[in-house]
């Protein structure tokens, strides 16, 4: 029977062998070579015994994506297309900074909330990825890493909404932060969300990973437009979950988006409000100037008007950081993946897979 072992965080592994009447620590000797060493033939697992290797190269799965292609930034980002067995493509984003490397990875291809200044909502949806492609971008796309340079940190912030595929998303976090699988700390990985309710408590239930909240917008009626999922659970409500979820503080706060769109949602009254909005809520915002694209009619605001945005926030006490784009050369910057790909023909006939919400995926370290 076929296996898909990174469908598996590290201890279901040990289950599905233990059903095969395979010993615990062989599972734990085949996670190391994927995970750790980044080995994926059967073949190349020296420690296991030759009829196990046999076993594995005809009955295991180890890879779902195949690299399609890469774009290199003139800013070090690197944006990869990575194919999937049914023919999508999936783009992961690596961001390399001075004290870390963060990769942002996808877990739909398109996606159904159609947020009207991203990219990836322009594309509507295609389907939810498996696990094994959400993890499969972290191993392709820590093969293209520089020598030294190791993956620091992991946001689900592309193409799609975590929250709409827990049941793919939750095993693999489990992976990355499973001492057997990336061995990553929570606080390393962060899940953002535009606002999915009724799922935010259930992520943080099974896994204790940082929650990022994708705003844009401080009042009800201008968030009904760019982001269309307020209309079922409009700002209060999220914000009163928000605010009743337990392990949140200083140290643990909740990271909200707000990109910036010049004359929609930058106005210092909406600061002000936004203020008042967050008040109780362990919280840190990033401000994204909008990543002006094909699909979406907004653009930044004058560099003056963000600080003068940020200003206020400050002022009324939020800890805000104002965001430097990342990868705007090669549509890689937040909200602008599907546009390039598709405007070219060079994904022709498939959904290409975008990050919508990442604030250029510099996420909490
Ligand atoms: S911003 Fe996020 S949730 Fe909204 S359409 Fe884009 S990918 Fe989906």
């Amino acid at each position: 029977m076929t296996l898909h072992l990174k469908d598996l965080d590290p201890a279901a592994l040990r289950e599905a062998f233990a059903e095969r009447g395979l010993p615990a620590y062989r599972a734990d000797q085949v996670a190391g070579w994927v995970y750790g060493r980044g080995v994926e033939d059967p073949a190349q697992m020296t420690d296991l015994p030759a009829s196990l290797r046999d076993e594995l190269g005809t009955d295991l799965v180890l890879r779902a994506l195949e690299p399609e292609a890469f774009e290199h930034s003139v800013d070090g980002t690197v944006k990869g297309a990575l194919r999937t067995a049914d023919d999508r493509i999936v783009e992961a984003v690596v961001i390399p900074e001075e004290e870390r490397t963060t990769l942002c990875v996808s877990t739909q291809v398109g996606c159904p909330l159609a947020c009207s200044f991203c990219a990836t909502g322009a594309l509507g949806f295609g389907r939810n990825l498996h696990t094994r492609e959400i993890i499969d971008q972290v191993c392709r796309m820590r093969e293209g890493l520089p020598p030294g340079r190791t993956l620091t940190n992991v946001v689900f912030m592309g193409m799609g909404e975590p929250l709409l595929n827990l049941p793919e998303v939750i095993p693999a976090i489990r992976t990355l932060l499973h001492p057997r699988g990336f061995a990553m700390a929570p606080r390393r990985v962060t899940v953002s969300t535009a606002g999915v309710v009724p799922k935010i408590r259930e992520l943080l239930e099974a896994v204790p990973v940082n929650l990022a909240v994708s705003l844009h917008a401080a009042r009800d009626e201008v968030r009904d437009v760019l982001v269309p999922i307020n209309k079922r659970y409009p700002l209060a409500e999220l914000l009163d979950t928000l605010r009743s979820l337990p392990r949140l503080s200083r140290r643990h706060p909740v990271f909200f988006e707000y990109t910036l769109m010049e004359g929609v949602n930058d106005d210092p009254e909406d600061a002000r409000r936004l203020v008042r909005l967050l008040r109780g809520i362990p919280s840190k915002l990033n401000l994204i100037p909008m990543n002006p694209h094909t699909d979406a009619p907004y653009r930044p605001p004058a560099p003056e008007v963000a600080s003068r945005f940020m200003g206020e926030l400050v002022r009324g006490g939020l800890t805000t950081t104002l965001r430097r784009s990342r990868g705007g050369d090669i549509d890689a910057a937040c909200g602008q993946l599907a546009a390039r790909g598709r405007a070219a023909g060079r994904f022709t006939g498939r959904a290409v897979a975008s990050q919508g919400e990442r604030g250029t995926a510099e996420a909490p370290s």
